[in-house]
């Protein structure tokens, strides 16, 4: 027999792609009882995405922060279905979404397998991939900070570097490519990122390596004349003056160009305005300059004449409606709605859209049974009095249900960890703003983040590791 659920014809079947921060913000939210859910994503688990970096160097197990989406969509009351797969386009006029299970990495001899989901509504929530402005060589030499498999590389490959660089007659030159790890993007992926691998090396490396551990050295690069862009002034003072006690090099105003398998070539712009070329050698390269469009929108945004001016992401309306379509929505970093790529915007947009479409099913609901009341009136059947009152009492419901309000972003704050225990906070304070940066913010950091986590289980798990490192120190043996 077959065992698997089958949709019910009665309800429109609703497609979501991803599991991010948007789509599982509407998962969570969603009655999926009013429609047949089918989720399709690359990965099928959650990621709470804001303590990546800590899992570049094991301060925090990458585990600890992932929850599967099988125990996600357990809770949900009307089962969901989920296939693991890659969307690689949609047809708008046949709405259908074409998925691919690419097979590699997975069951061995397994083959790709490739097929069609039609549907009645799309929410699109694939996020966003790395933006490398087409410089030559990124991509074959650095690592990204994105997802679980980019830290485990990036912490591979600093105990490689470590290693090498302790290898027995290792030249002095070798020693300081090796040991310089260079970020580039001063954003807070690359500032984070930069503050976690200061406090690994202060932490454990300079104890358990001594002998190299001078040699050590990290260099942030970054295009703007200043880090972090998105927070105020005070702070990014504040933040750049923090990072240079910890000896970071901070390179401003320098434009990487091309990247070679041990160095990275730069443009910097100096005071008078000049122009000189730069290159840093590095032994690590993490490249973290922000986000581009994925395949799939790029494809589906080619297909929408009302898009052609679209440069980021799909253009949505206050409804999260792709605009010049009809039934696909989309949210956080592939949507264009006027607010910045974070993860508090993604969720907020999913748990709108939930709240949208549970509407939409209770609306689809009362007209039906203001239809069916109609009709027994106009069939003089029952109470006639009584049926009018109740037509009434479900019109006036029925407004107020339709009368969904657009959605509106409430920003709760900027937080970012810069390294050394410190973090800063940017936070809306009544009318103002409450910028703050130090060991207390580094507590409140700490705190909303755990709060944040996804589950009991994420948050404890974290927890524990931040006792773990704390107690015994990182764990540095190579996978
Ligand atoms: P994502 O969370 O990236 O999810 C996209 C989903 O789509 C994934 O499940 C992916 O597997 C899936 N997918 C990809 N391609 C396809 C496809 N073709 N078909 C179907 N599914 C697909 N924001 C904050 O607000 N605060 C922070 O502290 C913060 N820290 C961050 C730290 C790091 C290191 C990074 C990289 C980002 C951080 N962000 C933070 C930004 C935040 O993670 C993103 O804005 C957020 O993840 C966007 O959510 P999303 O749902 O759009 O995309
Ligand atoms: P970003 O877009 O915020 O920053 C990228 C930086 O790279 C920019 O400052 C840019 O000037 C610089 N850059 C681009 N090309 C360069 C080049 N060739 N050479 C040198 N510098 C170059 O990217 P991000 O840090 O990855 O963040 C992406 C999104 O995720 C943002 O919206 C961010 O707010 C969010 N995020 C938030 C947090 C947090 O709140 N703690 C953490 C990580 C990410």
């Amino acid at each position: 027999p077959n065992e698997q659920v089958q949709p019910d014809p009665a309800k429109k079947t609703l497609v979501v792609l991803g599991t991010g921060w948007g789509s599982v913000g509407l998962l969570k939210n969603l009655d999926t009882e009013n429609y047949n859910v089918i989720v399709v994503s690359p990965r099928n688990y959650f990621l709470f995405t804001p303590l990546l970096p800590s899992c570049t160097t094991g301060l925090i197990e990458h585990r600890s922060i992932m929850e599967p989406v099988r125990t996600i969509l357990r809770h949900k009351k009307a089962a969901v279905k989920y296939y693991e797969a890659e969307a690689s386009s949609v047809d708008p006029e046949r709405k259908v979404v074409k998925i691919v299970d690419n097979a590699d990495g997975k069951t061995k001899g397994a083959k790709t397998a490739e097929t069609e989901i039609p549907y009645d509504m799309l929410v699109i929530g694939v996020g966003a991939e790395n933006a490398t402005f087409g410089i030559p060589g990124v991509r074959e030499n650095s690592c990204f900070l994105k997802e679980i498999g980019d830290a485990q590389l990036i912490r591979k490959k600093i105990m490689d570097c470590v290693e090498r660089a302790s290898f027995k007659g290792q030249t002095q030159e070798e020693i300081d490519r090796l040991m310089n790890f260079v970020v580039v993007g001063g954003g807070p992926t690359g500032v984070e990122f930069a503050g976690e691998l200061r406090d690994f090396f202060e932490e454990d490396i300079k104890q358990l390596i001594p002998e190299i551990s001078h040699r050590f050295k990290v260099t942030l690069i970054e295009a703007l004349p200043n880090v972090l862009p998105s927070f105020s002034k005070q702070l990014i003072e504040y933040t750049e003056n923090t990072l240079r006690e910890e000896n970071i090099d901070i390179k401003l105003k320098t434009m990487v160009k091309r990247v070679t398998e041990g160095a990275v070539e730069a443009e910097v712009v100096k005071a008078d305005g000049t122009k000189e070329l730069l290159k840093v050698p590095y032994g690590l390269l993490v490249w973290a300059t922000g986000n581009a469009l994925r395949p799939v929108v790029r494809d589906l945004l080619g297909k929408i004449p009302a898009q052609k001016d679209s440069r980021r992401g799909l253009a949505v309306n206050e409804y999260l409606v792709v605009q010049g379509t009809r039934d696909i929505w989309a949210v956080g970093d592939c949507a264009v709605a006027g607010y910045a790529p974070t993860a508090q915007v993604a969720s907020q947009e999913g748990t709108f859209l939930a709240r949208l479409f549970n509407n939409m099913a209770k609306t689809d609901a009362h007209e039906g049974r203001i239809k069916e009341l109609s009709s027994s009136l106009n069939l003089k059947q029952g109470n006639s009095a009584e049926v009018a009152t109740e037509i009434e009492s479900l019109e006036k419901q029925l407004r107020r249900i339709k009368d969904v309000k657009p959605f509106k972003y409430s920003h709760q704050g900027s937080l970012a960890y810069i390294g050394s225990e410190k973090a800063v906070a940017d936070v809306p304070w009544f009318n103002g703003n409450f910028a703050a940066g130090g060991s207390l913010t580094f507590l409140f950091w700490r705190s909303a983040y755990l709060s944040m986590c996804f589950s009991s289980r994420n948050r404890v798990l974290v927890l524990l590791d931040w006792l773990k490192s704390k107690a015994f120190g990182r764990d540095v043996s190579r996978e």
